[in-house]
């Protein structure tokens, strides 16, 4: 499956299958619930660790196509089969001069994976723009819509991340969008504006803008910067109480933080993760961290699903030791079976 992943990593699926539609999914669903084997979806693979000896069952892998914008006056519903890459539709929605992802920009992954973490950047969530998630409900055998108040929505986070049973196979999603003004409220955007001149930006400055600044982070797919082979952000940014991060700031001074609206901080992983002892560029054997970012972990030929978790535990343990903050792996751990380094990367407490 290593081919499959933007890590590079992962061993043989015993079943596999390419689903093209929705016909698709359902006897794969079928065949599965006969046979008495899990199901795994993997989209693009660009969240992905999987196991070096892949647990049995079946591998889904989504390539349903189909991609229709239909506008009307100032406002557009784009509709997207799952296995669509998320930057074709970015790309045309900003071309149109519709707003709200913009700042999304960049992020590889399928349509399809867009809801599952509610992927998020520079002061935008998919959530936002979610209109409907057409899915494939395996616990009823069939086609289930489901508006955005309905999937859990949260930081990288949705019901369909946090049900493990894997009851939800995304098969589209439809996004509402505004023409109208872009999002500037990070300081590296409005940087980046700046610099290049930009005092009154459109989407599509924007949109440029966040490119610009993830390729010099090594946040964009490019098979020509092996800083590119990872899953990007390895941990979320762990939130913390008011106490928790005063508590912090006693020991350690000044961090970086944000203040989230319901009252909680939000910490920097990367700046917790360099202050521990792992500056970017760090390699052990086969594996290290990101030249450009320290919150990427990355591979190097040779490299197995084993040294990737191995390197987590180690990076996690030493915040956790350092801190007493405990990260949380962003990634999805794909067939390893009960495994105690890879629950232990999935626990936030
Ligand atoms: C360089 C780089 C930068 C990144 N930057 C960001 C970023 O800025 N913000 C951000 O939020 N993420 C980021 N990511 C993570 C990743 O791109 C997103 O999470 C993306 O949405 C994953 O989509 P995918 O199709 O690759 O999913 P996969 O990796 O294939 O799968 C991820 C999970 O989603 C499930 N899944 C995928 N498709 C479906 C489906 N159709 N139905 C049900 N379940 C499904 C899988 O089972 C798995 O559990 C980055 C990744 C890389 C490599």
């Amino acid at each position: 499956l290593a081919p499959y992943t933007t890590l590079k990593v992962g061993g043989e699926a015993r079943w596999f299958v390419r689903a093209n539609n929705v016909d698709d999914v359902a006897s794969a669903h079928r065949w599965c619930a006969a046979q008495g084997l899990p199901l795994t979806v993997l989209g693009a693979g660009s969240n992905v660790v999987v196991a070096d000896d892949v647990a049995d069952g079946l591998i889904l892998h989504m390539a349903a196509q189909g991609f229709h914008i239909a506008d009307k006056e100032d406002q557009c519903i784009a509709e997207a089969a799952a296995g669509i890459p998320w930057t074709t539709v970015v790309d045309a929605l900003v071309q149109r001069g519709f707003a709200g992802v913009e700042c999304l920009a960049g992020i590889p992954g399928s349509v399809g994976g867009t809801p599952i973490q509610n992927i998020g950047a520079y002061g935008q969530e998919i959530a936002n723009v979610i209109e409907r998630v057409v899915t494939f409900d395996r616990s009823k055998g069939r086609v289930a819509e489901l508006g955005p108040e309905e999937c859990g929505f949260g930081y990288r986070m949705s019901r369909f991340r946090s049900d493990r049973t894997g009851r939800f196979i995304v098969c589209g999603v439809s996004y509402r969008l505004r023409l109208g003004l872009p999002t500037v409220t990070y300081p590296d955007v409005d940087r980046e504006l700046e610099t290049v001149g930009i005092s009154s930006p459109t989407v599509a400055d924007v949109r440029r803008a966040v490119l610009a600044i993830r390729k010099q982070k090594g946040m964009v797919t490019n098979p020509e910067d092996p800083n590119t082979r990872s899953v990007g952000s390895f941990f979320v940014n762990p939130v913390v109480t008011g106490r928790e991060h005063a508590r912090l700031q006693a020991l350690f001074g000044i961090m970086p933080a944000t203040a989230q609206p319901n009252g909680y901080i939000k910490l920097s992983a990367a700046w917790l993760i360099e202050r521990s002892g792992f500056e970017r560029g760090f390699r052990t054997g086969s594996v290290g961290l990101s030249t450009k970012h320290p919150l990427a972990i990355v591979t190097l030929d040779g490299a197995t699903a084993c040294d990737v978790v191995d390197l987590a535990v180690r990076i996690k343990r030493r915040v956790s030791k350092l801190f007493d903050v405990s990260l949380r792996a962003e990634p999805i751990f794909v067939g390893f079976g009960p495994n105690e380094d890879v629950e232990y990367l999935r626990q936030t407490y």
